[in-house]
């Protein structure tokens, strides 16, 4: 991902925490441990830009819910039940998650942090785990003006030392749109403090343009702010985050199911708005970056082809190629990160945070002629054979190495069965399945039946089943 671009039959030599060369036909220094990487895919450590990690505990339980019901899950329900234990439970498998699939940086838009115990519980979690984090600090039960600016939060940034970049701190909370903006004094926090803020923008429903015009007039949309989604925006607020230098974290599942917008891409890429790739929470959907790869390019491609078909014409050329979505996958997330300099491309100086994609038992990545167009359309978790993160290896030949999956599994469990039997089995179970509307059907002119009309037979044999 830098200007070498694809090298076939390359050689990338690792040195301590740093990638000392790439190239072709490197010599091997004594002592070098190889890894061969023949008929695979080297390339950069992915980063996910926004990602709930403490929802892992619940993983999937959500998978038919709408925005709504999230929120009525969360924010209004259940999201005070979580303890730190449950916070570090799930913050620890979504880290392992997040490595075994060759996310090698993840930040973790942590909005469950209700006490700076939960805060601690969060980063405890991440300095342990096998991976390159930042902690985006959040609480979605407190009011962010109130909780960035209390002696307690302060005190944990005194405690949590200089952020680096193995463990970064940001600060997470979102912007209503209230014209007396109460959220000025977290951004000025934000300021004094020196963190970065991430902020859900453009949420149908949720956050939209007055959340970015109060923004801006508070001068507060610096160069390292990320808007999640930012997908129901006008131009005006587009132009804005542009002119600015802010980035867009794209996470196009979340965005296709829960509605906060179509996928921005196509529109990101016309204002020239960097972008960068997140998977937002498992308890609806994957924490899988091939499939945040996949499903923005397919977006990005249907929009532009709904909108051609709008004007009666038709797409002869795809703007957007699988290589830009690996740039937004590596790249587009370290420079979101401020860290470009540091990974997101595999260049001699860089930290050493590898992926290897090579499966040589499955047909799927043979012939590899097209190497990004195999990353995001061929590649799956599944194929990610080895990874390094700062020049360490925590997945060899397809298996974890160093990390407590079965610890993790077994706290996750524990958090799943108290969350279960505080709810209760009714409250429990509604969450796994949410209200079904009755279906609206179209009556078919050509049937000899009208489906919801005029056969009473018909219709009396339905209202018995
Ligand atoms: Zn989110």
């Amino acid at each position: 991902m830098d200007d070498a671009g694809v090298i076939e039959g390359g050689d990338v030599l690792v040195t301590g925490e740093t990638i000392a060369e790439v190239g072709r036909g490197l010599a091997v220094p004594d002592g070098t441990a190889e890894i061969d990487a023949s008929g695979g895919i080297l390339m950069p450590g992915m980063v996910d830009t926004h990602r709930h990690m403490w929802q892992t505990a619940l993983r999937g339980l959500g998978a038919d819910w709408t925005l709504t019901q999230y929120f009525v899950f969360y924010y209004l329900n259940w999201g005070r039940i979580f303890r730190p234990e449950d916070i570090h439970a799930g913050n620890t498998l979504s880290a392992i998650e997040a490595v075994d699939a060759g996310v090698t940086t993840t930040v973790d838009w942590s909005h469950g942090l209700q006490t700076v115990e939960h805060g601690e519980a969060a980063a405890d979690a991440l300095r342990s785990a096998p991976g390159r984090f930042v902690l985006a600090y959040g609480n979605l039960l407190g009011a962010p003006w109130e909780w960035t600016n209390s002696p307690e939060f302060r005190g944990f940034v005194e405690r949590f030392g200089t952020p680096d970049d193995m463990l970064g701190l940001q600060l997470a909370f979102d912007v209503t749109g209230d014209p007396e903006f109460p959220e000025k004094a977290a951004f000025e926090a934000a300021r004094d403090l020196g963190l970065r803020v991430t902020t859900h923008a453009g949420v149908w429903g949720a956050t939209n343009d007055e959340s970015i015009r109060l923004m801006w007039e508070g001068g507060f949309m610096t160069p390292g702010t990320t808007y999640v989604h930012a997908a129901t925006l006008t131009q005006d607020s587009y132009q804005r985050i542009a002119a600015s230098g802010g980035s867009v974290s794209v996470s196009t599942e979340s965005e296709q199911s829960a509605g906060q917008g179509y996928p921005p891409s196509w529109e990101l890429r016309r204002h020239g708005i960097p972008v960068s790739l997140s998977m937002d929470t498992s308890v609806w959907w994957s924490a899988d970056l091939f499939s945040a790869m996949r499903a923005t390019l397919s977006a990005d491609r249907s929009r532009e082809h709904l909108e051609a078909h709008s004007r009666g014409d038709t797409v002869v050329h795809n703007r957007l190629r699988a290589e830009e979505v690996v740039r937004w996958a590596t790249i587009g997330g370290a420079r979101a990160l401020g860290l470009d300099s540091v990974i997101g491309s595999l260049t001699p100086g860089k930290k050493a945070d590898l992926v290897l994609i090579k499966n040589d038992d499955a047909p799927a990545l043979y012939p590899l002629l097209h190497p990004y167009g195999s990353v995001v359309y061929q590649a799956g978790r599944g194929d990610v054979h080895t990874v390094l993160v700062n020049g360490r290896v925590v997945k060899h030949e397809h298996r974890l190495v160093g990390a407590d999956l079965a610890g993790a599994k077994e706290a996750v469990g524990r958090t799943v069965e108290y969350a279960r039997s505080t709810m209760g089995e009714e409250a429990w179970q509604d969450s796994i399945t949410p209200e079904l509307p009755a279906a609206e059907r179209i009556p078919n002119p050509y049937t000899y039946t009208d489906f919801d009309g005029g056969d009473e037979r018909h219709r009396a044999q339905r209202q018995e089943t």
